[in-house]
């Protein structure tokens, strides 16, 4: 089962992807995670891309099509995977199908852009494994500290006001046409993004014909 996870920052891709790991057993990729995780070790990836995602902007196809080729080719991803956060431009899903990257269902998080800015504020993340939680709607059971590994939980560089509201507009004007890519494709499924966690998951899993 190869998914694809849409949607504007702060839909919920991440907080599903997690779950949908468990449930389907089958790895997430993250592009953000990978990314993040270049620039804390200080990859060369690292470098090229810090510029990019502080202002709120786009990493380049090439940087981007690059990690997920040799991600998806790991023996990990042979029963399938799941992509959060890309692809997030239609060049990047054009280049996937021609690589061959067979997609089973793409599942897009929908939520109104008034909806994100409470998101963002609240949301802590994971610096060791990446993890989303959120201090009210999703805390982690000791504050400050990661449920999954132990981690410490901070405060993404680029969740603040002025960089989320970017990100959204980059959102609408090069990611939202990806709903029409696959919708053509037959692929897309709507969840509604604005209910609670656990009910997404289960209109997810339903939508996907994977038992809850
Ligand atoms: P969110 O979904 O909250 O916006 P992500 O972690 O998916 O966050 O992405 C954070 C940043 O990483 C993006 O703003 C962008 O700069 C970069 N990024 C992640 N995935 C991609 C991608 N597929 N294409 C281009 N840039 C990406
Ligand atoms: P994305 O990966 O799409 O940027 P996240 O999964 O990181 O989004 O979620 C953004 C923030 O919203 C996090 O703080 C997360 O805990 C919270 N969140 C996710 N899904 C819901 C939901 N259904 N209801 C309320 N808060 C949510
Ligand atoms: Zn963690």
């Amino acid at each position: 089962m190869n998914l694809i996870l849409l949607g504007a920052p702060g839909a919920g891709k991440g907080t599903q992807a997690e779950l949908l790991v468990k449930k389907l057993q089958i790895p997430a990729i993250s592009t953000g995670n990978m990314l993040r995780e270049a620039i804390q070790n200080g990859t060369e990836l690292g470098a090229q891309a810090k510029q990019y995602m502080d202002g709120g902007l786009l990493v380049p196809d090439e940087l981007i099509l690059g990690i997920v080729k040799e991600r998806v080719a790991k023996p990990d991803c042979e029963k399938g995977f799941i992509l959060d956060g890309v692809p997030r431009t239609q060049a990047q899903a054009e280049a996937l199908d021609r690589m061959g990257v067979r997609i089973d269902h793409v599942i897009s998080l929908e939520i109104d852009d008034q909806v994100i800015e409470s998101r963002m504020t609240g949301r802590r993340v994971c610096k060791n494994c990446g993890a989303s939680y959120h201090i009210a709607a999703n805390p982690p059971k000791t504050q400050g500290v990661c449920d999954e590994c132990g981690g410490e939980l901070i405060i993404r560089a680029d969740d603040t006001a002025e960089t989320v509201r970017k990100r959204l507009q980059v959102y609408h004007a090069s990611t939202e046409v990806l709903k029409t890519y696959y919708q053509r494709q037959g692929k897309l499924v709507l969840i509604q993004g604005d209910q609670s966690i656990e009910q997404a998951n289960r209109d997810i899993l339903s939508a996907i014909g994977a038992k809850a």
